[in-house]
């Protein structure tokens, strides 16, 4: 046989490098855009750095050219790169970028850490139906997104929930208290059970597992030197039966490599020296798993400075008077939560006196240099007693009794 490629045994170790790099990154942004705050000039919200918020947007903004509320065209950038990589390197954002799925790999190191090796794999019959439900998430987002024009999602998204973390419990448990139970669960349920979130529940997943079973990706086995010791098997985070295969072409497998750099196949000491029998292959051909690495944050930084370099990296409406509604009216639903009462007036054009009064608030109370978002907890009320929904509300009527 012809000599194939060497093992890389650096390659798991520099995945968990980009895996936490890209966990910080967003953690940062997270924490830079709740507690210094947003704004036209300010840091990017969490939604605008979402590739499954692309996918939603792209229904929306087909159907009627209209953004939905929280996103911008760094959602679509994000979403063609993760569509790229797809077809490209398969699920190469869910095993080296996707900051859950990093958070329930290391949840799932520290199970390791407590409870030794424990690790449950649920019965194929439990199992097997549980996978259709991230495509059922799948559906259900996309159709009713495009229907109300909201970000759906929004409230059960676990990643939505961790990033709003900063703002404090008791406001992230008043708006995610969904995304909040599916986060702890999945993180819990995640010490003993690999990947449970990106198994059974995650809609982008689903889209971008059904987006790579169209590429060129899969995971190449050659049964000739197999050694049947089923060690790779045995570590797929996603229990794909891959002994039985000659090739892994599943939209279930997330690129994360773990099988060829645990074959034992080629390694150092062995007969077959130098001859790895299960690597990761591009339209049928072996390559080095460290070329994937490699490839992966090429593709994906690369689309995401190109759209810096040329202008189509948007995190922020540039303007809320360029948001007009058909009626010919400013948009009120381009109104946000850093915006305060003044800048709400002036780009409106209405008296501060009459939004107060539209609003039902005082000044003393409120003053007009408060954001929107601060309003509730000014008057000591919850979230969703008075959010900043309130105020797009109140310049609504606001517009109509001028009309
Ligand atoms: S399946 Fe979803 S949560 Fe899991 S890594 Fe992929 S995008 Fe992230
Ligand atoms: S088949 Fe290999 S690359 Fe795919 S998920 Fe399983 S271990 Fe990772």
């Amino acid at each position: 046989m012809k000599k194939n490629h060497q093992h890389s045994p650096w390659v798991q170790p520099a995945r968990l490098v980009v895996q936490l790099a890209f966990l910080a990154f967003a953690t940062f942004a997270a924490w830079r855009h709740q507690v210094l705050g947003g704004g036209p000039d300010g840091s990017a919200p969490v939604d605008a750095l979402c590739p499954f918020g692309g996918l939603e947007a792209l229904f929306k903004f087909v159907s009627s050219g209209e953004f939905i509320q929280r996103l911008n065209t760094s959602d679509f950038v994000l979403l063609a790169g993760t569509i790229v990589l797809a077809l490209t390197l398969g699920r190469y954002f869910c095993g080296w970028i996707c900051p859950l799925g990093t958070l329930q790999e290391l949840a799932r190191k520290l199970g390791q850490k407590l409870f030794r090796k424990v690790r449950i794999t649920l019965p194929a019959r439990i199992d097997s139906p549980l996978r259709w439900l991230k495509y059922v998430v799948l559906v259900w987002a996309l159709v009713f997104t495009w229907k109300t024009g909201t970000l759906i999602i929004r409230p059960y998204d676990p990643w939505a929930a961790y990033a709003h973390g900063f703002a404090g419990w008791s406001e992230v448990w008043a708006e995610f208290s969904a995304g909040v139970s599916i986060l702890l669960g999945s993180l819990i349920i995640g010490l003993f059970i690999d990947r449970v979130f990106c198994k059974y529940l995650c809609p982008l997943g689903a889209f971008l597992g059904l987006t790579a079973k169209l590429g060129l990706f899969s995971i190449k086995r050659n049964g000739e030197g197999c050694l049947v010791c089923n060690k790779c098997e045995k570590t797929c985070p996603v229990n794909i039966p891959i002994m039985a295969m000659h090739a892994v072409r599943s939209a279930e497998c997330i690129g994360c490599l773990t099988c060829t750099t645990t074959c034992p196949t080629g390694k150092k000491g062995t007969a077959d020296e130098g001859r790895t029998f299960l690597l990761p292959a591009i339209a049928g051909r072996q390559i080095r798993p460290a070329m994937v690495g490699w490839a992966g944050l090429a593709i994906f930084i690369g689309m995401i400075g190109s759209a810096q370099l040329t202008g189509y990296w948007r995190t922020q409406p540039a303007s809320i008077v360029a948001a007009v509604t058909s009626a010919g009216q400013l948009d009120a639903q381009a109104i946000r939560g850093y915006m305060t009462l003044e800048d709400v007036s002036k780009s409106y054009g209405f008296e501060l006196d009459k939004l107060y009064r539209e609003l039902g608030i005082s000044e003393q109370k409120v003053p007009a240099t408060s954001k929107c978002k601060e309003i509730g907890k000014l008057l000591g009320l919850s979230e969703s007693e008075f959010d900043t929904q309130k105020v797009r509300d109140a310049v609504v009527r606001l517009q109509n009794k001028g009309k």
